[in-house]
């Protein structure tokens, strides 16, 4: 790609902080103008909720967005929720075996961990691999033996919008028995071989398709799909006011489907605007020694970048970025077992997790940053570490 950010033009002095410090990260959904063309259909229709036209369309236009990433073609299945924690709720609801324990990774974002609880489950916190920063099978593999029971369900993480290996969790399930839910939040774009293991994704402002809050659910499991539909509207079977089984309402309405719709066809524009930034970043941090996740800003790109500086230097690069008044973030803080609703959660020793969560760092990133302002961040980091 040989496109370039927007230069300011103003010329910064060296080090003199000429350059504004750029927002840690600035959402851009569809504006009016995109949206209003759908809200005048609702207007004319007067259908406003309960899984209506738009909804249906927007389901169905994202199946087909996401299929058309695929590696190879499948046919997928989406239904829409009003957030992606619920998402995970859901999925746990309606794919978990019976027990007490779900194991999922100890560094994501403590919605990881609230939706286990809600399902009525336990987390189990496992660790992470370092290369990925993911909890992998292999890794889940290698606990399954030092559990203290046999888990209901295992919950992967993509770490930060990350692919994760949809090809070798479907596998794991197949092979252990223990059903897998994806928390794929962050990576809607980043989908690949789906298979039967829902990935559930987030539609917040914060996120790559973003709508305001919603969240989705997508599988090759139709009667999944169809089930957690029906659990999303009061357990209703299509066409029927009786429950055929347990639900709530986590419905989105016509208006977040119409922002969805907008959304839908803007993200790949947004897509390569961001992968644009990702890969300045990429450039200006080219010789400092950090560590980046697998392919990110060239496969992949979500709505943050997060650098893994040396262990022994995070707090000089984040005193330094302080000094700067560039703002920063460790978005998983240090773990889900570090938070004091959970503390008493079980959990492995979570070696790797202690040693990447305190190095991995969010910098600035969003669509409307400059050159100037990517390079002062990445100057930045790099005195800190020279
Ligand atoms: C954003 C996010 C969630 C929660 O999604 P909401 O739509 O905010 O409920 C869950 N897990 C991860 C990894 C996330 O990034």
């Amino acid at each position: 790609m040989t496109e370039t950010l927007v230069t300011s033009g103003a010329g910064r002095p060296h080090g003199q902080g000429a350059v504004t410090p750029p927002a840690l990260m600035v959402p851009v959904l569809p504006s009016t103008d995109a949206i209003a063309p759908l809200l005048r259909e609702i207007d004319g229709r007067h259908v406003y909720a309960n899984d209506g036209p738009l909804t249906r369309r927007f389901c169905a236009e994202l199946a087909a967005a996401l299929e058309s990433r695929l590696s190879e073609p499948a046919t997928l299945h989406v239904m829409t929720v009003s957030n992606g924690t619920v998402a995970l709720e859901l999925a746990l609801r309606l794919r978990a075996r019976p027990g007490r324990l779900v194991v999922m990774p100890a560094y994501t974002f403590i919605a990881t961990a609230q939706a286990v609880a809600n399902a009525g489950f336990e987390p189990f916190f496992a660790d992470v691999d370092l290369n990925s920063w993911a909890l992998t099978p292999a890794v889940a593999e290698a606990l399954l033996p030092t559990l203290p029971e046999p888990p209901a369900a295992i919950v992967a993480v993509s770490p930060y919008g990350a692919p994760l290996d949809q090809r070798a969790w479907n596998a794991f399930e197949a092979r252990t028995g223990i059903p897998v839910v994806l928390d794929m939040a962050a990576a809607a774009l980043s989908i690949d071989a789906v298979g039967r293991v829902p990935a559930c994704l987030s539609l917040h402002a914060t996120k790559m398709l973003g709508i305001g809050e919603g969240g989705a659910i997508v599988s090759e499991d139709a009667d999944l799909i169809a089930a957690a539909r029906s659990t999303s509207s009061f357990g209703f079977e299509p066409g029927n006011r009786l429950a055929g089984r347990r639900g709530g309402n986590y419905r989105i309405s016509e208006y977040a489907a119409a922002i969805g719709l907008a959304a839908l066809a803007q993200v790949g524009e947004k897509e390569n605007r961001l992968k644009v930034v990702a890969q300045t970043y990429r450039r200006h941090l080219g010789n400092a020694p950090i560590s980046w996740q697998p392919s990110f800003g060239d496969r992949w790109v979500a709505m943050t970048v997060n650098i893994g500086v040396p262990g022994e230097r995070a707090d000089t690069v984040t005193a330094a970025l302080d000094a700067r008044r560039i703002p920063w973030r460790r978005w998983w803080t240090l773990g889900c077992h570090t938070h004091p609703a959970f503390a008493g959660a079980p959990r492995s020793r979570l070696d790797l997790t202690k040693t990447l969560a305190p190095r991995v760092i969010g910098l600035p990133f969003h669509e409307l940053l400059t050159e100037e302002q990517v390079q002062f961040v990445a100057e930045t980091v790099r005195e800190a570490l020279a």
